[in-house]
């Protein structure tokens, strides 16, 4: 999609100006319902379109995502505008500087058209704990669009943007793109700077791309990526152009397939679907076989440890004093506070929801005196032996696949109730964040559901920095379905 836009706009066939009004006015339309953005921004997009569609005028040669309209999660800043993170308590907020995530796309030239909704903090699976809206699935308007990062996902299903961010801390790019239908991909811990990101659970958290085509999402991936002195994690950028590999042939490539996955309660819907996607990976010349990931089941309860412990951590600086939204605020709205302490409190108990209270609630008992060395520290040498794994299984083969997800999208409330019911949804996905790998969710296929056809992604997991291995296998099956239909 971005290539034949970016067509269009050399051979003046549309202009950056009109795509960004033509987006802008389909954002007008749906969104009301949809509930996918928070903040539309656009002016600056009109702004930013018509200094592209200037250089075009002039003659000038453009770049690929010059004049490309996408969309911003919610928990990254963009100077001089709102930024929440979903959250009430940064409500007022308004960030002074970019991310370099989102500088880089303006630096490439991309017509930021708005940020997106979000799970509070990106902390859920559904974008249900958002203190602002209701994001609904464009497939299903019943149903959630998936979480964290839903916004991002039913903007780009829906058409509200050609491409978007996403955070991914332990499935919140990869689960929404496979609940909405389209492309999620979280690269390897530390090839995308996070400096401006609003830090969830920073040994995990990860910036990557949502995108109606793998090709799409790689090319966002190769403008994104790099060195940031900004953020020490980052690694020095490899000079990868991720679109260059999509060759279309996966002759030969080994893909494992975790035997840990695929245990009796998996859903049988699923698990056809995820045969059948084997089966086309064997037609286009994989060499499939089963693998062990031993430590797979530990996963979600060392995720359930060690990221509220960062998380009761990052989210200390929330006061009521630094950012947003404060009970002391001269208004009548709240008591007036006797004591600094009281501001905190008052503020905090006001200000986060029931999960972000959950969470900071189980990580400070994690880490707290006595509990330390039973749960965080145990959670870390767990870790280290699902990292391990991965480093054994890629011996044997260059991907791992499994589905991204157990189910596709659900109701509204269905698993309102029941945190644990909701934590059992990143059952896939919070492997890759531990250990660190990149991987991505792409349409595989889908199950009728009340007569609905629901998309289900496929997960492909690949080494440290190989994200292009995945792409190509994600791309040649993209290709292969198009083929199809
Ligand atoms: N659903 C997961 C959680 O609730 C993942 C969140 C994320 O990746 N930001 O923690």
């Amino acid at each position: 999609m971005i290539r034949s836009i970016h067509e269009q706009l050399k051979n003046g066939e549309v202009t950056a100006t009109g795509l960004a009004e033509a987006y802008l006015s389909r954002i007008a339309e749906r969104d009301g319902e949809l509930g996918a953005y928070l903040t539309v921004l656009g002016e600056q997009a009109l702004a930013s379109a018509r200094i592209v569609d200037g250089k075009i005028a002039r003659g000038e040669d453009i770049g690929l995502l010059e004049g490309i309209p996408c969309a911003i999660k919610d928990n990254m800043c963009r100077t001089g505008t709102r930024t929440t993170a979903g959250s009430k308590i940064l409500d007022g907020y308004i960030a002074p500087y970019d991310a370099t995530a989102v500088s880089r796309l303006l630096e490439a030239g991309s017509v930021v058209l708005g940020k997106t909704n979000l799970d509070e903090f990106a902390m859920g699976s559904s974008t249900e704990s958002s203190a602002y809206r209701q994001t609904r699935n464009p497939i299903d308007p019943e149903r959630v669009p998936g979480g964290s990062s839903g916004g991002s996902a039913a903007a780009v299903a829906a058409d509200l943007a050609v491409f978007a961010l996403g955070s991914d801390t332990g499935g919140s790019i990869r689960q929404p793109a496979s609940f909405c239908g389209v492309v999620g991909l979280k690269p390897t811990y530390g090839r995308v700077s996070r400096y401006g990101l609003i830090a969830m659970a920073s040994s995990l958290d990860q910036i990557g791309p949502f995108a109606k085509s793998v090709e799409d999402a790689a090319i966002v991936l190769s403008e994104i990526y790099g060195y940031d002195p900004a953020d020490v994690t980052t690694a020095e950028s490899d000079g990868k152009r991720f679109e260059d590999f999509l060759s279309g042939d996966i002759r030969g490539l080994r893909i494992g397939i975790p035997k840990e996955y695929l245990s009796e309660d998996l859903d049988p819907r699923v698990r056809s679907v995820f045969e059948t996607a084997v089966e086309r990976f064997r037609s286009l010349g994989a060499e499939v076989r089963e693998i062990s990931l031993p430590h797979a089941k530990y996963a979600l309860p060392v995720y359930y440890i060690i990221m509220p412990s960062e998380v009761s951590s990052n989210l200390a600086r929330f006061d009521g004093i630094r950012y947003g939204m404060s009970v002391d605020d001269g208004s009548d709205r709240f008591k007036e506070s006797d004591s600094l302490l009281e501001t905190y409190l008052d503020s905090r108990a006001y200000g986060f929801g029931p999960e972000v209270k959950r969470r900071v609630m189980l990580g400070t008992y994690a880490l707290s005196a006595g509990y330390y060395d039973a749960y965080y520290k145990k959670a870390q040498r767990v870790r280290s032996l699902i990292r391990r794994d991965f480093s054994e299984a890629f011996r044997d083969v260059d991907l791992v696949f499994s589905p991204t997800s157990p189910e596709p999208a659900f109701r509204f409330g269905a698993k309102g109730d029941d945190p644990l019911k909701m934590y059992l949804s990143d059952v896939y996905t919070v492997t890759a964040n531990l250990a660190g790998i990149p991987a991505v969710s792409f349409p595989m296929g889908t199950v009728t559901e009340d007569g609905k056809e629901l998309p289900l992604g496929g997960q492909l997991m690949a080494k440290w920095f190989d994200e292009e291995t995945m792409l190509r296998a994600a791309d040649a099956y993209e290709r292969a379905s198009a083929g199809e239909r």
